[in-house]
């Protein structure tokens, strides 16, 4: 056993098994994912092997089982305080339908974001009274789609053409639409927050008074910030309540205030690793020590007249607080309430009081420990400056978000399950994948494999669920997209999503 601090600075420990399946690759400085128990068992299945063979690479695999637990332990913050709460899961993070079918059979809703997400979602049995149409484009035939159920999908309306929109399609189908008002551009201590989405908090909400007149039902206001914040959400959250209390007078009867997603989470327990990485990476830019990044590359930093200039380009992959803690800071969070004239209430108070629902929209977190992507070895090679390339089949936008980079240590497995631990065979390369261009790394990280790495090895990227897998994938060169194959717990077999058929 090796002892650890995990992201609350409890110290944990990694069995003889996760170090087994840690061995064979770690990156320079390592950067230690968490795995789940089903990871590390999974890790150690050699059907792993007949799977890639079948379902071909890269393979994503899907275990829905943490989001029941993900969504308890927001349920229970919010119970704690006597706010009624109500989870949406949002879709557009990943699109396995098990985890539709997942999110349905524990009662929470889903945030849809696009027509097809809509219509799979209302295929897979959930009630249109569960879900929200977000899309950031909204045409005609999304709107008659949420028009259409019974009762109406709550559409979250965007800006005044969208409004007019769906004016003049529940004119059109004869039916009352049910909305919510997306607001934005909400003030942060002296900052005014920048975003392309929502009526604007200063110039646009005169829209209130017009929503009476138009043949529709205001359920609600909803926002999502972009950032993980805690404090920019109790702002945002301020100008809601303020806006709430506006309609009541205006004679409407929302209920809920939605909050968007972006709760934060940590894919590494070390905060010091990740402090010494970013460390490490400053120095060999600086040309202070060898570099860690492919061409010294500075995911996000460079150097300029010999000082680091610019910003991590990647997702902070430690950070505290997160979560549910995170969430309830924002519960917790002093607020000046109107209702109650100088008595220090907290945000939880102030939502209590005024009988909301508190709504949110969390994905990427509500899918934390939820997947992995599995890829195979194809060759190594060294490139024309004598660097180790490790080519997967797979192409670096399955497994990639808008940032720069998956930065925590894959995990190697070897064909041959007794590869003894060589140090002769030991190798230092990057991960190379199938487009073809110069950029196309899967990593841009230095890894170590200390027993070596062969073709016909398997390279999986651990915890991938949340965007990793599904955001950016694409089909150039006409390749394939990755096939998802589910775990059901009940006899622990993998089967193919639904998405996939
Ligand atoms: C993307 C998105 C979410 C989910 O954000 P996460 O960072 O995955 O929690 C929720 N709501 C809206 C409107 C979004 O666009």
């Amino acid at each position: 056993m090796t002892s650890v601090l995990n992201e609350r600075n409890e110290t944990t420990t990694l069995s003889i098994e996760e170090m087994q399946v840690r061995q064979h690759l770690h990156g320079l400085p390592p950067l230690t994912a968490r795995l789940e128990p089903w990871m590390i068992a999974t890790l150690r299945d050699r059907s792993l092997f007949n799977w890639v063979d079948q379902f071909s690479s890269p393979l994503n695999l899907v275990n829905p089982d943490a989001l029941s637990e993900n969504v308890a332990a927001l349920r229970r913050q919010a119970d704690d305080r006597g706010v009624n709460l109500r989870v949406f899961f949002a879709r557009k993070s990943n699109k396995c339908l098990a985890l539709v079918d997942a999110a349905r059979s524990i009662g929470i809703g889903i945030d849809t974001a696009s027509h097809a997400e809509i219509d799979q979602t209302l295929a897979r049995g959930v009630e249109p009274s569960g879900m929200i149409c977000t899309a950031a484009i909204k045409d005609d035939a999304m709107i008659d789609r949420c028009l259409a159920t019974e009762p109406p999908i709550v559409i979250a309306v965007d800006n005044f053409d969208e409004l007019d929109l769906v004016v003049q399609r529940s004119q059109a189908c004869g039916k009352k639409a049910k909305i919510a008002l997306r607001l934005g551009g909400f003030h942060h201590g002296d900052q005014k927050l920048p975003t392309r989405f929502g009526f604007d908090v200063d110039r646009d909400l005169h829209v209130l008074d017009r929503l009476a007149e138009l043949p529709m039902e205001v359920c609600g206001l909803h926002f999502h910030l972009d950032g993980y914040d805690a404090k920019q959400r109790v702002s945002a959250m301020r100008t809601c309540l303020k806006c709430w209390d506006r309609l009541q007078q205006l004679g409407h009867h929302p209920t809920f205030i939605d909050m968007g997603g972006g709760f934060p989470i940590s894919y590494l327990p070390s905060g010091d690793e990740w402090a010494t990485f970013w460390s490490t990476l400053r120095s060999a830019l600086l040309n202070q020590s060898e570099p860690i990044t492919y061409d010294n590359h500075g995911i996000g930093l460079s150097v300029h007249d010999g000082q680091i200039i610019g910003r991590p380009n990647s997702y902070p992959y430690h950070q505290s607080p997160v979560f549910d803690q995170w969430f309830a800071d924002i519960l917790d969070a002093p607020m000046e309430d109107v209702t109650m004239e100088g008595e220090d209430v907290t945000l939880a108070d102030a939502i209590r009081r005024r009988g909301i629902e508190l709504r949110c929209e969390p994905g990427r977190s509500l899918v934390d420990g939820c997947g992995m992507t599995v890829a195979r070895v194809e060759f190594r090679k060294q490139s024309a400056n004598g660097d180790w390339l490790i080519g997967l089949a797979m192409n670096r936008t399955q497994c990639r978000t808008t940032s720069d980079d998956f930065l925590v240590d894959p995990i190697l497995v070897p064909q041959d399950a007794d590869r003894p631990m060589d140090d002769s065979a030991s190798m230092e390369g990057y991960l190379v994948g199938a487009y073809c261009m110069e950029s196309e790394l899967l990593s841009l990280r230095r890894l170590r494999f200390p027993s070596g790495v062969q073709r016909g090895d398997l390279v999986i990227f651990p915890n991938t669920a949340g965007y990793f897998m599904h955001f950016l994938e694409s089909r150039s060169h006409q390749f394939p997209l990755a096939q998802n194959l589910v775990l059901d717990s009940a006899d622990s077999t993998f089967r193919l999503d639904d998405i996939d058929r």
